[in-house]
């Protein structure tokens, strides 16, 4: 069962009372229900002034940067660019309503996708390759990011959803406050690969209300292969610990929208790539049994998969009814589409 947020939970009972709102909401069939929401948490970084401390520290750390597990260590404040390609200015290629995105997510407005241009991970079997490897999408100043934002609160979506946002992140909270502002108040989604430097999620505490890493293998020799990532497992799982430890298992509302917590996505591969086993043991043993985790079908070849098998095919229905098995063995219990 979803944990809401009128119901008494141990996770909702860390929240501290002062940051929630109680206010009167339309509900999906129009009638008026009272719900308990969150006012996002970098509504009091922004008041307190804390979150201009994040974006000098942030910004910093971009001089010789170390934002991502990379470190390439070049100065993108003027512009050098490293294994992610973006320097200075946020690079976006879209921004929209999305309605494919996990339902707590999704409601019935959309989760406001801002998809952002290049990534730090090298998946041969990228499926948005030509966003991520080719680089779709143009230089925006903070500013144009910021109404991207409040166009997307302004449309009805129920989250401001940063898909890839690893290796922008100081653009990202660099152009908060400026939709801060103008009213920005919905929860803040961070939907990456979940190849993270630990350092900078320590950065994030406050600001998102919402992660939603992959954990996308079970062993670096997958990760080295098929991704360039030979450290993938032990930065994934340090910084989902992190960001479990910020935010908790996730919340929904009386709505069933999402409100804070952690999802987190596994791409079931050919022939066991991903790991599934070590995955799904690695989260009920050491984030959360209660954890919200989206077991994914979708797997397709694109990009350079072709080339290495055994990513050169679809999954079968065995494979993926297989990983639901293993999920349950291990002892999780929210799984998407599945229990709830
Ligand atoms: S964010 Fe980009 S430049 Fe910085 S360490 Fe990662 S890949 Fe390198």
């Amino acid at each position: 069962m979803p944990i809401r947020c009128k119901e008494v939970s141990s996770t909702f009972a860390r929240v501290p009372r002062s940051k929630l709102l109680e206010n009167a909401c339309l509900s999906r069939d129009g009638r008026q229900a009272l719900v308990m929401r969150f006012q996002p948490s970098y509504i009091r970084l922004y008041e307190t002034g804390e979150l201009a401390g994040r974006i000098e520290s942030l910004d910093r750390i971009l001089k010789e940067c170390v934002i991502c597990p990379r470190r390439c260590r070049v100065d993108r404040t003027v512009c050098e660019r490293g294994v992610c390609g973006v320097g200075t200015l946020p690079v976006v290629s879209s921004h929209n309503p999305h309605f494919g995105e996990e339902p707590p997510l999704v409601g019935w407005g959309g989760s406001g996708t801002i998809f952002m241009t290049y990534c730090n991970l090298k998946c041969v079997f990228c499926q948005n390759y030509d966003i991520s490897h080719l680089g779709y999408g143009e230089e925006v100043s903070c500013g144009e990011l910021a109404a991207m934002m409040l166009e997307l609160q302004e449309s009805g979506c129920h989250n401001i959803n940063f898909v890839t946002p690893t290796h922008q992140i100081a653009q990202i909270v660099r152009s908060l406050p400026l939709a801060v502002e103008k009213g920005l108040k919905l929860p803040l989604v961070y939907n990456c690969g979940g190849y993270e430097a630990v350092e900078t999620i320590r950065f994030l505490d406050g600001i998102f209300d919402i992660y939603m890493p992959d954990i996308k293998y079970g062993d670096d020799e997958a990760a080295a292969r098929y991704s360039g990532a030979k450290d993938y497992v032990e930065r994934c799982r340090e910084s989902v610990k992190e960001m479990h430890r910020q935010v908790g298992d996730l919340v929904v509302d009386s709505r069933g929208i999402a409100q804070r917590g952690l999802i987190i996505r596994h791409l079931v591969m050919p022939d066991g790539v991903a790991g599934t086993r070590e995955v799904m043991r690695f989260i009920a043993r050491e984030i959360s049994r209660n954890s919200y985790v989206n077991i994914m079908d979708q797997y397709r070849p694109c990009f350079k998969a072709f080339d290495h098998p055994p990513l050169d095919r679809r999954i079968t229905p065995e494979e993926f009814d297989e990983a639901l098995s293993i999920a349950r063995e291990e002892g999780i219990t929210r799984l998407a589409g599945i229990t709830e």
